[in-house]
């Protein structure tokens, strides 16, 4: 049977500047670029849903068509009525320094859980295989709302989906630390899958090593631990068996955009072919490096093709 994965963030309005004072504008946000990634990588028939709310103006129809490009399902991207998607903007300096600019306090994916509230129901999202969701889907929502949605994920749990968490903990984005540990150690006792950064963990668990980072997670019962450590690569354990993928040598570091996103893409992907994790790791650093040697989070279709014919 056809398997279906939704996958819960918020897409932006991506301006990255061409030269000086010319941008090009595209859509991405992290759970959106593993999305892209996971279906892309798919070669059995998948449904990935984005689940998310954008607003009920021209850009939220463009940034829908644009996920309709990548053949994701747009059904439970829910409308907010006035509302409008947030945007970020990468500049680069005389050095080549990057910096990104957010405006996204407002934006309508902050609503998602009124909008399903009001417009959709658990049952739309019952049978799903896997639910994804990241820190950043955590540290948009409102304390109400964010209980809202670790509800939901019992539900779906309980039901049969494999809940995947990866942190992406964005400091700027949570109130304190505290508020921050407390969401993060909620959504790893759902996780069946957990993929965090090293760097995360350094900064808000004090975690110095892989080691330590597997440790807390699997005292929080999670059985399949992906943690990615950069160029360094990744180390994972499934059901307490360890396996390792280096990062793949690149001719030239671009843009290091998304690395970890594409390879939370592809080593689901992969997972969900049934191909085993120590083999799934190998695949997704494959992707991710061929990511990191192109502009922007999502590498356009016709450069993407390249990546097959390696
Ligand atoms: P995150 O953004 O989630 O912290 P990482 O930066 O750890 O993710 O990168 C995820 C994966 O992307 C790495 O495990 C590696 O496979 C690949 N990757 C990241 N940076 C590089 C690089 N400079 N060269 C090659 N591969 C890279």
């Amino acid at each position: 049977m056809k398997k279906r994965m939704v996958m819960m963030g918020e897409c932006m309005v991506e301006m990255y500047q061409l030269v000086e004072n010319v941008y090009h504008q595209s859509f991405a946000g992290d759970v959106f670029n593993t999305a892209v990634y996971l279906k892309r990588s798919c070669e059995q028939p998948v449904d990935v849903q984005f689940f998310t709310a954008v607003g009920t103006d021209l850009i939220s129809d463009k940034l829908v068509r644009a996920v309709e490009r990548e053949k994701l399902d747009t059904q439970l991207m829910l409308r907010a009525k006035g509302a409008r998607p947030g945007l970020y903007m990468i500049n680069t300096d005389a050095y080549g320094e990057r910096s990104f600019v957010y405006w996204r306090e407002t934006s309508a994916a902050r609503q998602v859980m009124q909008c399903f509230a009001s417009q959709s129901s658990v049952e739309q999202l019952l049978g799903a295989d896997m639910f994804y969701f990241s820190g950043i889907s955590l540290a948009i929502l409102s304390d109400a709302d964010r209980r809202a949605l670790f509800d939901l994920i019992h539900q779906l749990k309980a039901h049969g989906s494999q809940v995947v968490f990866d942190p992406n903990y964005r400091p700027a984005l949570w109130s304190s630390q505290d508020a921050c540990r407390a969401a993060f150690t909620e959504a790893y006792q759902l996780a069946d899958i957990a993929m965090p950064g090293l760097d995360d963990h350094k900064v808000l668990f004090e975690h110095s090593t892989v080691a330590e980072v597997q440790a807390f997670l699997q005292q929080l019962d999670v059985a399949e631990i992906i943690v990615k450590d950069g160029k360094n690569g990744v180390v994972g354990t499934y059901l307490d068996e360890g396996f390792a993928a280096p990062a793949h040598q690149v001719k030239k570091v671009v843009d290091t955009t998304a690395a970890g996103d594409s390879f939370n893409g592809g080593y689901l992907a992969a997972r969900l072919a049934g191909v085993a994790p120590e083999d799934a790791v190998k695949y997704a650093a494959r992707l991710a490096a061929f990511v990191v040697e192109h502009t922007g989070a999502i590498v356009n279709k016709e450069h993407f093709q390249r990546f097959w014919s390696r």
